[in-house]
């Protein structure tokens, strides 16, 4: 194999994020001011109908903030799936409260209705799903199960900004919805978080959590913490957000490339009524996955990701014991291919023919 190779992502910065750093960083002020400000603005109005959204330093934080500014604590059990990034869980056990884990679909790697019912308990607070690879969650279903069991409902959505489900944004469902801007995610502030909220209630809470319990200077009036965004990293989240819909156009189309002309993998499913911003275009390998990601890369040049190897719930940081066998295949099968919007059509045609032909030689 010659040439270079095609990374599974990759951040794209370009000179008007750089000159918009430079301005703050002319401006004098650094910390949070104006910068975030606009940017809570301008991401509530294009990314989740207008909800008003709160900045903080990263989307595990934002998680953390949002769980304890809807009430969740010691003695709550918070469901969600084993099949994420930890964040997901991490936020529930940092309040205090116990993560409990419930099984997938199959087809959009998200929160099974029907196992996520199995596993509520008298002790049970919400339900929080998240929208995987940028492909919403079926947030009807969780929502009227939440609904008719009196739980809240929450949205893990690091990875889709600019999904929608039945045509309303993830991130207008829950009580509070989550993205995170981590760089390889859609749009990245360098770190960030962004939490959607849906009451003034909600708002408020998460800004003094965020600023040490503050909203007037030395008047603390709850326990917080420092998780303020600074607006060097709202500077370029806010360039980021306008270059958001040409990016995700292309991830759509490139996305579309792929599942026409891949042959002898699974390839993704989109449910109806979903609209999918791939942060990742995840195949199935049913046989040696592992060995099909290293020759795709030595043999083709062709980068690839496993989302996620193991489990949450028998990390070693957890330990715990579920049986959910959707999940567990899912760990085994899943590879992600390349599908960022820096991708060219050579690329493209690098990563179908790679595919292919590795998928060819071990059938
Ligand atoms: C990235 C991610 C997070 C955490 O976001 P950070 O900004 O990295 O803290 C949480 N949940 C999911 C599903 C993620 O992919």
């Amino acid at each position: 194999m010659t040439g270079t190779t095609i990374p599974a992502a990759k951040p794209l910065i370009g000179d008007e994020e750089r000159a918009a750093v430079d301005r703050v960083l002319r401006s004098g002020m650094i910390a949070q001011g104006p910068e975030v400000a606009a940017f809570e603005r301008e991401f509530g109005e294009q990314l989740v109908g207008g909800r008003t959204c709160v900045a903080v330093s990263s989307g595990t934080t934002g998680l953390h903030l949002g769980l304890l500014a809807a009430g969740i604590g010691p003695g709550d059990e918070v469901i969600v799936p084993s099949f994420t990034f930890a964040a997901t869980a991490n936020s529930v056990a940092l309040t205090g409260a116990t993560p409990v884990f419930a099984d997938i679909d199959p087809e959009t790697y998200c929160l099974a209705a029907d196992s996520v019912a199995a596993a509520i308990t008298e002790r049970t607070a919400a339900i929080m799903p998240v929208h995987l690879y940028g492909h919403p969650a079926d947030m009807t279903a969780l929502g009227a199960l939440a609904q008719a069991r009196g739980v809240q409902l929450f949205e893990d959505a690091a990875q889709a900004h600019g999904a929608t489900w039945q045509g309303a944004p993830v991130g207008s469902f829950g009580t509070f919805g989550m993205f995170s801007l981590y760089p390889t995610k859609n749009m990245t502030s360098g770190e960030g978080g962004m939490v959607s909220c849906a009451t003034p209630e909600v708002v408020r809470q998460v800004q003094l959590l965020r600023n040490q319990g503050m909203e007037r200077r030395y008047e603390n009036e709850v326990v917080g913490f420092n998780s303020r965004m600074t607006d060097v990293h709202a500077a370029i989240g806010r360039v980021q957000l306008g270059k958001l819909p040409a990016w995700t156009a292309k991830r759509q189309a490139n996305a579309t490339f792929l599942s026409e002309h891949l042959e002898g993998v699974g390839v993704p499913h989109v449910a109806q009524g979903a609209t999918h911003v791939w942060h990742q275009y995840t195949i199935r390998v049913p046989q040696d996955r592992d060995g099909f990601a290293q020759a795709l890369l030595a043999e083709h040049g062709v980068g690839s990701g496993v989302y996620y190897p193991i489990p949450n719930h028998q990390l070693p940081s957890f330990g715990l014991e579920f049986d959910l066998p959707v999940t567990r295949e899912a760990c085994e099968q899943v590879l992600s291919l390349p599908v960022h919007p820096s991708l060219s059509d050579e690329d493209l045609e690098r990563i179908v023919a790679g595919v292919n032909a590795v998928a060819k030689a071990g059938a």
